[in-house]
């Protein structure tokens, strides 16, 4: 007979209900199941045992035998701390404790062989050992040792209730004791021939108590291996049915908008990597399915122009489209190269943003509603609800970190049926996380920028270089170009960082003065027409110097801006640096980017700095900022729950992640209801894991 793994905790030996109910506040385990999903977070050593003579002073944890021979009490701001002589034949240690002072010294015996095991410090010239863990040497001998330990996540209340790793590993040890160690498995036969993969029982169990490092490994990759499988599968799964269920309009053909365009009007040879990227969405859109895709392209790969050529697809299929950008500025630049990608087209487009006057707000409103108006191109104005399309077949949505999933999924809710959705995104995702954040879009990547560009020379100088960088920034404007100043506004409110811009921007005007040099100052304070004025002022190279904050860092495009001077780059992260030096480069003079930083800088922004210099691959990038960050800051998974996995570690595991993808999408190809006999195991671990929401929590 089996035990049911969703018995509740209480019921397990050496539990009982207050410990039960720890474990549930503090780590979340409400059943039999849950706690053996409490995976160890490492693992101590306890076959070695150290000599005092030869600890170091950044001895980690140590295991010493020896024997305590007295015990003084020592007066200390609050209360006492409690003193033990600890020695073996090579010297002495001091044993400490702050709390259970009493009950250490009525069961300590002195002068008795004990095992301590614990932290080492280092403290007036002596080591010590705070709260050791001790064990008589009679009573250790006796013991199950291991080289590998586990020690389990734990939380300071936890600690102060006594619930120690010790016992946590007591806990888990009557768990295997009672279950007899056999779990059902939870992945096919194919699978665990296939990967070579442990039982699972096979795994937990060594998991817990590893036997020895290798099996320690094995389980690991097969915990991880099955833990990323099963949202694999999820996220595969949504996207299929979503694909079966949701009809979307089928754009049969590729009229004359389109053609025309392509044969006449291109501006420039599109890359391979526009074009793979074309072909995918013309996919989407000529089949039966409502299309929810995912563009990635650094900044400058060139997405606009893949949009508007979806677009024309939408246009020729009788359909409109919109294109919605996160400000006013974009949304602005957006509305101009669309109209100049246009001008032989003979499309209507449109412009509604906050500051659109309302008699061409009504305008719009009523050609949108009868459908004469084809294109409309906005900010989340487009989200108003007096904004009715006649017949909106495709929407996209630019620099989508700005927006969130809720907004987007209004744009749905104005037709009837679903328009086909493209997302874009300038923020390079790993590949990885992509996969797991955004696993339900289908994702398309232009990984090629368009040809002719030159790299970007990027240097780091300090503040006290100042005048050499005036004087570079001089010569650069003689030689025609133009400058862009970038400073923080971390928190659009925040009076010091208008107030740097401001001193910023006089000590420019001092340095650069009229008639000789103009300069525009651009920042979030300022009304949307003065941005705009003070916008195209420098777009058309009325001024040669640009003071922003960081307003112009999505989508602005200035090719004769070849300089950006970032001001106290170490308060930006790797994201926007990234984005700010993508404004250059544009054209086809070289182009530089000078991070700007105090002396003062903490082991990340270094980091930050030396990854900028280094590198322009926005996707090297990205990993970088994923390493410092955690996956949890960045954009879009917050909802998605990557932060909650148990085992796997969406940075070091991807390799793993993409052998659970690929074996999911191939179960899937072959079975999409998991209705073959072999698979009668995938679907119903599967179905347990939907049922039991506070396991599968992070999908729902
Ligand atoms: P982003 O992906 O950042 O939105 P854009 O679409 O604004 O990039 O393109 C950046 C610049 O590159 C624009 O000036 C655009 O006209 C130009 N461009 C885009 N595709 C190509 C191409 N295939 N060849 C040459 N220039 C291109
Ligand atoms: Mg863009």
């Amino acid at each position: 007979m089996s035990v049911n793994l969703q018995t509740p905790i209480d019921y397990l030996k050496g539990v009982g209900p207050n410990r039960a109910d720890l474990l549930r506040s503090e780590l979340g385990i409400h059943t039999y199941q849950d706690l053996i999903n409490l995976f160890p977070n490492r693992y101590l050593d306890r076959t070695k045992y150290h000599k005092i003579s030869e600890l170091q002073r950044n001895s980690a944890d140590v295991q010493i035998v020896g024997k305590i021979t007295g015990f003084k009490e020592v007066a200390q701001k609050r209360g006492k701390r409690l003193i033990g002589t600890f020695q073996d034949d090579t010297g002495k240690i001091d044993l400490v404790w702050f709390r259970g002072q009493k009950w250490i010294r009525d069961s300590i015996k002195l002068n008795t062989p004990y095992v301590i095991f614990g932290k080492i410090n280092w403290f007036n010239g002596v080591y010590n050992m705070p709260h050791p863990e001790l064990e008589l040497l009679s009573d250790h001998k006796k013991s199950l040792r291991s080289s590998m330990q586990a020690v389990y996540p734990s939380t300071e209340k936890l600690a102060n209730k006594g619930i120690t790793n010790r016992v946590l590993t007591k806990i888990m040890q009557s768990l295997f004791l009672e279950t007899k160690g056999r779990f059902s498995e939870t992945l096919s036969d194919h699978l665990i021939s296939e990967l070579k993969l442990l039982p699972k029982s096979d795994a937990l169990f060594n998991v817990h108590f590893p036997k020895s490092q290798k099996l320690l490994s094995r389980s690991e990759f097969r915990l991880k291996f099955e833990e990323l499988f099963y949202i694999q599968l999820q996220l595969i799964l949504k996207n299929l049915i979503h694909k079966s269920k949701i009809k979307g309009f089928p754009f049969k053909s590729v009229g004359d908008y389109f053609n025309s365009f392509y044969k006449n009007n291109l501006p420039f040879d599109l890359t391979n990597a526009q074009k793979r990227v074309l072909k995918e969405i013309r996919h989407d859109l000529g089949s039966n399915a409502q299309m929810n895709r995912l563009l990635q392209g650094d900044v400058g790969s060139g997405k606009t122009i893949v949009a508007f050529m979806s677009m024309l697809m939408a246009l020729d299929n009788g359909f409109q489209a919109c294109l919605m950008a996160p400000t006013e500025i974009l949304s602005v630049q957006h509305y101009q190269g669309l109209l100049d990608l246009s001008k032989e087209l003979n499309i209507s487009i449109k412009l509604l943003t906050g500051s659109t006057n309302t008699s061409d707000r009504r305008k719009i409103h009523e050609s949108l509603e009868n459908g004469d108006l084809q294109i409309l191109i906005g900010t989340h104005a487009l989200l108003e609800d007096k904004v009715k399309f006649k017949n909106l077949g495709l929407a996209i949505i630019d620099e989508q970190h700005r927006f969130g999933v809720a907004q987007r999924s209004k744009l749905w809710k104005k037709n009837t049926s679903p328009p086909h959705i493209l997302v874009m995104t300038a923020t390079p995702i790993p590949r990885t996380l992509a996969m797991s954040v955004y696993g339900d879009l289908d994702i398309s990547i232009i990984d090629e920028l368009p040809p002719g560009r030159q790299a970007i020379k990027t240097v780091h100088r300090y503040d006290k270089n100042r005048l050499k960088v005036m004087r570079f920034m001089r010569d650069e404007i003689e030689k025609g170009r133009q400058i862009y100043v970038v400073y923080p506004l971390i928190q659009e409110s925040s009076a010091l960082d208008y107030k740097d811009l401001m001193d910023g921007y006089e000590s420019i005007v001092r340095e650069f003065p009229q008639p000789n040099y103009q300069i525009s100052i651009v920042h979030g304070k300022m009304k949307p027409v003065d941005k705009d004025y003070e916008m195209q002022r420098f777009v058309k190279g009325e001024t040669q110097i640009m003071v922003a904050t960081t307003v112009i860092e999505v989508g602005v495009n200035v090719p004769n801006a070849s300089v950006m001077i970032i001001e106290s780059a170490e308060r930006f992260g790797l994201a926007q640096l990234h984005q700010l030096r993508g404004r250059v480069g544009r054209g086809a003079e070289k182009s530089y980017c000078i991070l700007m930083t105090s002396h003062k800088l903490s082991e990340d922004s270094k980091t930050r700095l030396e990854t900028m210099t280094r590198t322009s691959d926005g996707f090297e990038i990205a990993e970088v900022d994923l390493k410092l960050r955690g996956p949890g800051d960045i954009m879009g998974t917050q909802q998605s729950g990557v932060l909650n996995l148990k085992i796997a570690n969406i940075i070091k595991d991807k390799d793993i992640l993409q052998s659970a993808r690929f074996y999911a999408k191939q179960i899937l190809n072959q079975d999409p209801s998991l209705g073959l006999p072999e698979h009668t195991t995938i679907l119903k671990t599967y179905r347990e894991l939907s049922k039991y929401k506070n396991i599968w929590n992070y999908i729902s």
